[in-house]
């Protein structure tokens, strides 16, 4: 087991804790675990499909990152960063994410951004030489850092992707909330009841436990990352978290983390440890690529990046449907009143805490 696998084991671990992303009753589950774009997954099943949609879901996380993993040269994602400049035809799939993660990109204000991969390079996030970049590398760069010169047509089952020069893209902050979204689809298509996709702090918690009660899903401690600040008691939602603790380097003593602001190429500093977008699941017609797993995905690195009061005001008046927990610097735990059913708060954990409204 690699280091990054044990790390990610021990993720799953701690989510693990509070007694959540528990099974229960008489009947035992299908469970299948798996290592996929770069984190550890595991999914749950019940019934009599329950082995066949985990083991397909396992199949559809694989599919994803051959075509959206811009560390693998032959992926989709790769064809168009090396055709920087030019359009390149692509899925259909793979140019609708684009899209959507441009539109999210818009409607955050550009805290989203999938065009940040050259700074995420410049600061050797994909490799084994994590390093601070200088300034001058970083002010440099920072102007490819504009999802507004990304350019998609849509063909139906194909698609021309246009991105420009010297620009490339990295779907690192969605691409799991997508596949999330896939894994929802696959457990409807199976006709399974109850099941659970934990994918490296993405949740997706399908109808509800076989007993009956709600999925339970923690939201882990930031500070403790053994432990939880709470559970959230979920029936067909995503609950996604994004945080600094999640992945990060040390150098001089000063941990840099891999959420970027696209405003200073540095690691988002905004006073937030963790971001936990909560959102309904998309339902049997599907998404449409705004909603469900793909938004909560994009909108916790988003508001992660934002910070407290951005976040707060995004989560009043975009028009988007979800709600979210915020672990502050400062010891606070927000959540929104959409949760305050839904979130019973680990008081161990010692935040003090507050309903959003
Ligand atoms: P997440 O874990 O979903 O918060 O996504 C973090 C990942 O998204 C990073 O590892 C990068 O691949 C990518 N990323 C980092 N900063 C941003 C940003 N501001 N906008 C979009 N993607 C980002
Ligand atoms: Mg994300």
């Amino acid at each position: 087991m690699t280091r990054k696998m044990k790390r990610a084991a021990l993720a799953l671990a701690a989510a693990l804790l509070c007694g959540a992303l528990s099974g229960c009753g008489a009947e035992e589950p299908a469970v299948t675990e798996t290592f996929a774009m770069d984190t550890v997954m595991r999914f749950t099943a019940y019934g009599k499909n329950g082995q066949a949609a985990a083991d397909a879901a396992d199949r559809e996380v694989r599919r994803l990152e051959a075509l959206l993993d811009r560390t693998d040269g032959d992926s989709e994602v790769s064809r168009v960063n090396s055709g920087a400049g030019a359009p390149v035809t692509v899925s259909g799939e793979t140019g609708r994410l684009i899209q959507s993660a441009r539109t999210f990109s818009e409607d955050t204000g550009g805290a989203f951004d999938i065009t940040i991969a050259p700074v995420m390079d410049a600061w050797g996030f994909t490799t084994d030489e994590k390093h601070v970049p200088d300034r001058g590398t970083l002010d440099s760069l920072l102007p490819l850092v504009d999802s507004g010169t990304i350019a998609v047509e849509d063909r139906g089952d194909t698609a021309l992707v246009t991105i420009g020069e010297g620009q490339s893209i990295d779907l690192g902050g969605i691409a799991k909330g997508y596949a999330s979204e896939r894994i929802e689809a696959i457990f409807r298509e199976q006709g399974v009841a109850s099941a659970l996709a934990y994918l490296g702090g993405n949740v997706y918690a399908h109808g509800e436990k076989p007993d009956g009660a709600p999925w339970r899903v923690a939201v882990q401690d930031p500070q403790d990352t053994d432990s939880c600040t709470g559970v959230l008691s979920l029936r067909d939602a995503y609950a996604i978290t994004s945080g600094g603790y999640q992945r990060y380097f040390e150098q001089d003593g000063q941990t840099y983390h891999h959420i970027i602001d696209p405003a200073t190429g540095y690691p988002a500093d905004s006073g937030l440890l963790s971001v936990t977008i909560v959102a309904p699941a998309v339902g049997p017609d599907g998404g449409d690529g705004l909603t469900g797993g793909t938004m909560a995905d994009a909108f916790s690195t988003a508001l992660f990046v934002m910070g407290e009061e951005r976040a707060i005001d995004f989560w009043r008046r975009s028009g988007y449907e979800f709600d979210m927990v915020l672990v502050t610097a400062d010891g606070r735990l927000l959540v929104t009143d959409g949760l305050e059913k839904k979130f019973e708060r680990n008081e161990d954990a010692g935040y003090i805490y507050e309903i959003i409204r």
